[in-house]
Order: C-alpha cells, then sequence, then structure tokens
C-alpha cells in the first residue's frame, strides 16, 4: 500500500496521539515490524506523525503503547483498518505485562464471526458416565 493511500484512509490523523497532520508530518509505522515478518499490506500499516514516531523509536509497539497511556486509547480506537490477528496480538502482550486485564475488549467490533467449529470446539462436552463406571450407579 502507497504511503499517500494510508494517510487518505487514516485521514491524516496520528493513531498514536490523535492529531491530524500536514503529508509531510507522517509516517508510515508497521504494527508487525518487518524484521517479524510484518509486511506492507493495509492491515499492517498505520499512520504515525514524526513526533510520535521518534517517540516510539525502536521499541515493540507493546512496549510503547504499555508506557503510553493515551497512545494506548488512541490506537485501539483509531487503528481500525489493522488486522484483527494483529490487534489481538498486541493487546495480548499488554495483557501478559499487566497493562490491560481483558485483551479482547481491545478488539471488541473487528473479530470475525466465530464459526459452528469454533464454538463446538469450546463448548465442553457433557460428562456422559461409562456404563462400567462404578460412579455412575
Ligand atoms: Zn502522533
Amino acid at each position: 500500500m502507497k504511503r499517500t493511500d494510508i494517510f487518505v484512509r487514516d485521514g491524516y490523523r496520528c493513531v498514536y496521539c490523535g492529531g491530524v497532520f500536514e503529508p509531510d508530518e507522517l509516517s508510515v509505522d508497521h504494527v508487525q515490524p518487518k524484521m517479524r515478518g510484518g509486511d506492507g499490506s493495509g492491515g499492517n500499516v498505520v499512520t504515525a506523525c514524526r513526533g510520535c514516531n521518534t517517540a516510539k523509536g525502536g521499541q515493540r509497539l507493546a512496549h510503547y503503547l504499555a508506557a503510553t497511556p493515551e497512545a494506548r486509547r488512541n490506537f485501539f480506537a483509531l487503528a481500525r483498518h489493522v488486522w484483527p490477528r494483529h490487534l489481538r496480538a498486541v493487546a495480548e502482550e499488554l495483557a501478559r505485562q499487566g497493562v490491560v486485564d481483558r485483551p479482547a475488549d481491545f478488539v471488541e467490533g473487528v473479530q470475525p464471526p466465530r464459526s459452528a467449529e469454533t464454538i463446538a470446539n469450546t463448548v465442553r462436552p457433557e460428562h456422559t458416565p461409562h456404563a462400567d463406571d462404578p460412579s455412575a450407579a
């Protein structure tokens, strides 16, 4: 995805501070870093102003969001084009750091519908005593 297309999609708004900027003050930030296998497609990139990108530096996104509550709020409110699996990975990393309690709350509304198979695997089968189970007698 081209830089300018990303800026237009995001309304020239930085996902970390929520401010609107001129294109030359904006940069493209990868949610899943390129060195970790992230690509440049629309579901992995967000618009960030130079100030926020500098503040984030080389930190992992979850570390930056853990240390910056305002950026955390803005990111989960504004980064609605990011793939749910990336949002979930970031939210779960924040949960592991004890920053958030319920990571699912942060990806509400962007989670794909659960398939019948997923639900079936989640529901515990009821205990059906065996005929030769002495406790069933
Ligand atoms: Zn910013």
